[in-house]
């Protein structure tokens, strides 16, 4: 495949699926159930070999994770009768867990993995197009997290390592002229903070030949160049020398990078002069690496609140939002790649999976009602088809794909912004639950980051930033009250962070929760300043268990049964305030 990549063709190909998108659609739900009729699950529904879309909407009910999870859990552990499949689940993926609380395990097959392909092919075409690149090399900031086998004899990773260890995707890579710099001894290294220093030193080796910096989720460049901040004169020194910081012990890494480094005393010189030059590091990427096209990786949804820094260090390269999907199968490619990441939209490809849409506005109340992970016990919402939705409309998106997730509720919220032909274009909204609510007040997790942004312009004022923020809701007070966790980049005066402290409850403007604490149903907010470097330590903690630094998201939310999470945010406080703003 990677000598006969024209992208010409693959914009050919998906010009043809967008403008068919309806039959395509019909036909992929024809060809999984007809794949997986034999599967018990479709056979308790009484689905009886049907194949078309009325019988499987009639029959099948929408689900959720939850649902679904004594299924995968018999799988994993080494049930290999037909439960979801009509073929054995042979490998699974570990979901991040950030956007839920803790990891899931979902099931993942070759088809996942070429649909993966096709997502990356699609968008590279569009993307190729408006900003070419030549044969060169990627600067990607990606992490395998550990592959295990489950107690039944699974392959286990997380999506993203199941990917990246998969030769398919090393092919579409090369063909996309994309290689990483990194050897897989770094992608695959067993230390987080080891394989991303020697990420970051691989591509000051390739400096001219970078033409692309990304990640699979915006936030693990600009961690990545924030460490740079920290360790750029210990990559200079091993760049003079040759010779590979002690710091670096993981024997594979160290055996990898050895045949990398060569000493280089004109380069360290370099890299030396540039970072001295630079003022408050503005500019960073391009100037490190004078011949890269543009920065890439998914920068909308809770990537949002990285995009001001990212901006910083990328100074005037063009920032691409990559594509949409999750551990369960991807949704759209960005085939607009001109347009800023806060505009981006995905376009949905019609036969990676079939498509369903719950219309939020028809819903909303059973969506207020419905808050619980599980969906058996509430009434059906009603669904669209993929080319029945409307521009403009939000919905809740559901699909059914080739690895055993039948009407699966993804739990992403999407707005229609435009057809590309006959499929829709997606914007990321939020996650469907709610974040924070105490009482009649709903806030998701777009409101936290609109009321954090609004509060963060007067920390901006004082030439500080909010490195990164949670919330919890807190209900050991009588009224319970909201909790908005912050890591700063520097010291900030008290008066300024009063004022920050007011300016994030008044910015909850939801209706419900206003009117809670006008009249104190709602307890005062209250703003706990973090220790610098706890949210590493909250990274550290999701790698702990398994997740990968590739798919980590903030979790912008934790509950009291997330204790260890609480408990690292609450040991690292360092300063505590409470609204005065409704008196
Ligand atoms: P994971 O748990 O790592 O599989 O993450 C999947 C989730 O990440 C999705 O359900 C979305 O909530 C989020 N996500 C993935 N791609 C995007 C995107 N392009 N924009 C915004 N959010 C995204």
């Amino acid at each position: 495949m990677e000598k006969t990549f024209d992208p010409r063709e693959v914009i050919e190909e998906f010009e043809l699926l967008s403008k068919d998108a309806e039959r395509v659609q019909t036909e992929t739900l024809r060809k999984i159930l007809e794949e997986n009729g034999g599967a018990k699950y479709l056979q308790k529904w009484g689905l009886d070999g049907r194949t078309d879309p009325e019988s499987f909407k009639a029959c099948i009910p929408l689900v959720s994770h939850n649902d679904l999870e004594p299924y995968i859990q018999r799988i994993v552990d080494g049930d290999t009768s037909s439960l979801l499949t009509g073929k054995p689940i042979t490998t699974i993926s570990l979901s991040s867990g950030t956007t839920q609380g803790k990891p899931k395990f979902v099931p993942f097959s070759d088809e996942l993995m070429e649909s993966t392909m096709q997502i990356y092919r699609t968008s590279f075409a569009y993307r190729n197009r408006e900003f070419p690149i030549r044969n060169g090399k990627a600067l990607q900031f990606i992490y395998g997290s550990k592959q295990f086998k489950t107690k039944g004899g699974l392959a286990a990773g997380t999506a993203t390592t199941n990917v990246f260890s998969g030769s398919p995707y090393k092919k579409t890579m090369k063909a996309m002229q994309s290689s990483c710099c990194s050897p897989d001894e770094v992608i695959f290294g067993s230390d987080f903070y080891q394989s991303l220093y020697c990420h970051l030193l691989c591509g000051l080796i390739f400096w001219d030949q970078v033409q692309v910096v990304s990640s699979t989720f915006a936030h693990s460049i600009v961690h990545a160049f924030r460490t740079f901040e920290q360790v750029w004169e210990e990559l200079c020194a091993d760049i003079r020398v040759g010779c590979l910081t002690s710091r670096v012990t993981v024997p594979s890494v160290r055996t990898a990078m050895s045949k990398l480094l060569k000493p280089n005393p004109e380069l360290a010189d370099r890299i030396y002069e540039k970072c001295m030059g630079l003022s408050n590091w503005y500019g960073l990427i391009p100037e490190l690496f004078p011949n890269v096209k543009y920065i890439y990786g998914i920068m909308t949804g809770s990537m949002e609140p990285y995009l001001k820094k990212l901006r910083h260090y990328a100074g005037e390269l063009p920032l691409l939002s990559a594509d949409y999907g999750s551990s369960e199968g991807w949704i759209g490619a960005n085939i607009n790649p001109k347009l800023p990441p806060e505009a981006a939209a995905y376009a949905v490809l019609p036969n990676i999976a079939y498509f369903e849409f719950i219309p939020l506005r028809e819903n909303v109340m059973s969506q207020i009602q419905d808050n619980s992970e599980s969906t058996f016990s509430s009434m059906e919402p009603k669904t669209v088809g993929l080319t029945e939705v409307k521009v403009g409309e939000e919905y809740e998106i559901i699909f059914t794909n080739f690895a055993g997730l039948y009407r699966y509720r993804l739990g992403d919220v999407v707005k229609v912004t435009r057809f590309h032909n006959a499929t829709p274009e997606l914007q990321f909204v939020c996650r469907r639950n709610l974040l924070l609510s105490i009482n009649i007040d709903k806030n998701t997790e777009k409101d936290l980051q609109l009321s954090v942004e609004a509060a963060a312009k007067l920390l901006a004022q004082e030439k500080l930033e909010v490195v990164d923020f949670t919330s919890h809701v807190d209900l050991s007070t009588e009224p319970g009250h909201y909790v908005i966790f912050w890591e700063i980049s520097g010291e900030a005066i008290e008066d300024v962070l009063k004022e920050c402290c007011n300016c994030l409850d008044r910015s909850f403007v939801d209706a419900g929760y206003m009117s809670s604490r006008k009249v104190n149903a709602i307890g005062a907010l209250e703003l706990r300043v973090l220790k610098r470097g706890t949210f590493h330590k909250i990274i550290d903690h999701y790698v702990g268990l398994g997740s990968a630094l590739s798919q980590f998201k903030t979790p912008r939310c934790v509950g009291t049964n997330n204790r260890e999470v609480l408990q690292i945010l609450c040991n690292n406080v360092v300063q505590c305030y409470f609204s005065t703003a409704f008196g």
